[in-house]
């Protein structure tokens, strides 16, 4: 749907890609950091593999359903083309690709609904509690976004809704506030990726308690 700017991997983090000289990361590394960023550090820096919680195969399963249902109907159309349908009726796109050169970051939004006056931004997620972690992923859909729609005035809207069903449990505007918290964490996940700042352990025991990488960490709480 896009024209990807030519890129290239990192030599040494395998999710990094470095794109018109700059390090370009998946925007879901937003959620990550969120949760704990030494886990980051440990998947891509140490490269301790482990294999998929129960939950992320459940959602990786719901995902791809939603996916498959979605392309029985769907119409294949380029990004130009469905910018102008939305102008003057509802356009609904999933697996939207976006990525920011400026910023570094790139990924997939799960959800878009563009209507003439709005953008709204959708990320599944299991349950329904918005955790900051998600809010961030999510803002940073809507950041790489809005570079993408240059000077399209509409206004952006971020939401989540629970996977697998229509519950939109959290949806805000995507203002200037926003837009300068995320790109505060984006800048933060790029000086990590650098070596400036070092990647720190959550205090949380409780996320150590759940997180996948628990048996392999060395600063779990
Ligand atoms: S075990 Fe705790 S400190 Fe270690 S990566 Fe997981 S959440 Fe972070």
């Amino acid at each position: 749907m896009l024209n990807n700017p030519e890129s290239y991997p990192h030599p040494l983090i395998s999710e990094v890609k470095i794109i018109e000289g700059k390090n370009n990361f998946p925007i879901s590394w937003l959620n990550k950091q969120g949760f704990c960023e030494y886990g980051i550090y440990l998947e891509n820096m140490k490269g301790v593999m482990v294999k998929p919680t129960r939950a992320m195969v459940k959602g990786a399963k719901e995902h791809s359903l939603l996916e498959s249902k979605f392309k029985e109907e769907a119409v294949p159309a380029t990004f130009e083309e469905i910018m102008e349908a939305s102008e003057t009726g509802e356009v609904l796109s999933r697996e939207f690709p976006v990525i920011s050169v400026k910023y570094g970051i790139r990924g997939l939004i799960d959800e878009i609904l563009m209507t003439p006056d709005k953008f709204i931004i959708i990320d599944d997620k299991p349950g329904a509690i918005p955790y900051i972690s998600n809010i961030h992923q999510v803002y940073g859909y809507c950041l790489a976004f809005k570079e993408m729609i240059d000077e399209d005035d509409r206004r952006i809207f971020a939401a989540l809704r629970e996977r697998g069903t229509d519950d939109v449990y959290w949806k805000t505007y995507f203002n200037r506030k926003a837009e300068n918290e995320i790109i505060k964490v984006i800048k933060r996940v790029h000086n990590l990726i650098s070596g400036k700042k070092r990647f720190l352990p959550t205090k949380n025991p409780n996320k150590c308690l759940k997180c996948r990488f628990n048996k392999f960490c060395d600063k779990k709480s």
